[in-house]
């Protein structure tokens, strides 16, 4: 998963750039980076770790001009390398082109080696370098054509931002998979992953880019924007992930706040699993805590925070020792005894992924004192590795791939454990957002082929 953000016309592009970013960093934490222009030429600035670390006033002053666009990584394809950091920037026949994407492209490796055998030169790893050299290719002479020639040969999940000294150019893919909306801060045009970045620097929320949708910004007419649908019609199939786990809570995405989503889930999830007398509803947070709030209000069962997350974690925490290692969610999460000592609780996460977190962290909650444990999970098993953007594990990692809830329960060491049925993900899912899901990590149901 990764974040893109972009403006035009604006003053301080590359300031409201930053905090865009700033406000998307829990979609990709590996780096960062964001090219700017003034109309001629480009400048960027990019790096590995986080937002903050990356870009102080002095880089953000080199970063001239009126329109910038930024992304975060958050490696799905291509490996944790310096050079698959993007904005990509690439120089040909139209000139210079900046590009950041969020999403995977299912056949990038097809066509990298069809582009190689052409005479193309990969400067990286990533998937998204591929569309530069489709439009490096194209015959077109203007970006906004080349570039859909470029994406009616790709498949997969795209969410772009596409910059050259004329265009900054916005669109999804047909299916819409990734998140991406649009908004206006005085006027000027912004696009963001998720509507929080809106809430940051001071931009209304204007809606959502439709799937399949381009939007084309005109630099040079005063950031005039016109829309356009080049794809063949397609049925959506937006990210139901996006709402369960990756989108942040206070965002509105794909039409509907997440919070309140997220919340109406734990709802769902008492009525198909209640926990009949236990004590207190307690959440693995982050993630977990709103679900477990609806939990609690549908089931009537007192909520509180018996466990504490630590917002400290470096990422780099990174220790040979096996015994040492061992602390890791404990370093995270750590349970409140007073709390929950000789109780009965109903545990909520929104997901069970290998299972490592949920098996450490009961083990931790025994310990401190914990009668009964009923953990309850606000999505399906997951069952599938996406190919579309998020970064699971392989099938053989993945726990629930080859275990039934009884296997998975005992392995994780709960005394009851259930999920939310897909039925039941899907109807909150959709109340404000419509049909038209990818459920495939839940389901194996694939919307587009997914291998190259
Ligand atoms: P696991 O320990 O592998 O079962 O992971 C489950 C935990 O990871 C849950 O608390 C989730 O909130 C979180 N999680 C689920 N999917 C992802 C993901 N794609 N990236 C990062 N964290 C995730």
């Amino acid at each position: 998963m990764c974040a893109i953000f972009g403006i035009a016309g604006a003053d301080e592009a590359a300031n409201l750039t930053y905090l865009g970013l700033h406000a998307l960093q829990h979609r990709g934490q590996e780096g960062a980076g964001i090219v700017s222009t003034e109309g001629t030429k480009p400048f960027i600035h990019k790096d590995r770790g986080l937002v903050g670390d990356i870009f102080n006033s002095e880089v953000i002053s080199k970063l001239k001009g009126h329109t910038a666009i930024g992304h975060n990584r958050y490696s799905t394809t291509g490996g944790n390398t310096s050079e698959n950091i993007q904005p990509f920037v690439m120089k040909g026949s139209l000139g210079w082109i900046g590009i950041v994407h969020n999403g995977n492209l299912t056949n990038a490796e097809t066509l990298t080696k069809q582009l190689e055998k052409e005479g193309s030169i990969f400067q990286s790893t990533s998937d998204t370098e591929v569309v530069l050299h489709l439009i490096a290719k194209s015959q077109k002479r203007d970006l906004r054509e080349a570039l859909v020639q470029a994406l009616k040969q790709v498949d997969g999940a795209y969410s772009l931002l596409v910059l050259n000294s004329s265009f900054l150019v916005a669109v999804r893919d047909p299916r819409g998979f990734r998140p991406l909306v649009l908004g206006y801060k005085e006027g000027k045009p912004v696009f963001a992953s998720e509507s929080t970045a809106f809430d940051l620097i001071g931009a209304q929320y204007e809606r959502e880019i439709a799937p399949g949708e381009m939007m084309v910004v005109s630099l040079s007419e005063n950031n005039s924007i016109s829309s356009f649908f080049p794809f063949a019609n397609t049925a959506p199939k937006r990210c139901v992930f996006e709402q369960v786990y990756f989108a942040r809570p206070d965002s509105f995405v794909f039409n509907s706040t997440v919070y309140q989503t997220r919340k109406n889930l734990g709802k769902q999830l008492a009525k198909e699993q209640p926990a009949p007398n236990a004590d207190m509803v307690i959440p693995v947070p982050d993630s977990g805590v709103y679900a477990a709030i609806g939990y609690s209000e549908a089931a009537k069962i007192p909520f509180e925070m018996g466990i504490i997350r630590s917002h400290y974690i470096g990422r780099t925490f990174i220790e040979p020792r096996q015994s040492i290692r061992d602390f890791g969610v404990k370093l995270k999460l750590n349970p409140v005894s007073e709390v929950i000592r000789g109780k009965s609780l109903v545990v909520i996460d929104d997901s069970l992924v290998r299972g490592t977190t949920s098996k450490k962290l009961i083990a931790h909650l025994r310990e401190a004192g914990a009668r009964a444990i009923h953990l309850r999970i606000s999505a399906p098993p997951t069952t599938h590795p996406c190919f579309y953007g998020v970064d699971t594990p392989t099938t053989a990692e993945l726990l629930a791939a080859t275990n039934c809830v009884e296997k998975i329960r005992s392995f994780v060491g709960a005394d009851s454990l259930g999920y939310l049925s897909l039925e039941g993900l899907l109807t909150v899912a959709s109340e404000k957002s419509g049909d038209g899901f990818c459920h495939a990590c839940f389901s194996g149901d694939y919307p587009c082929p997914t291998s190259n």
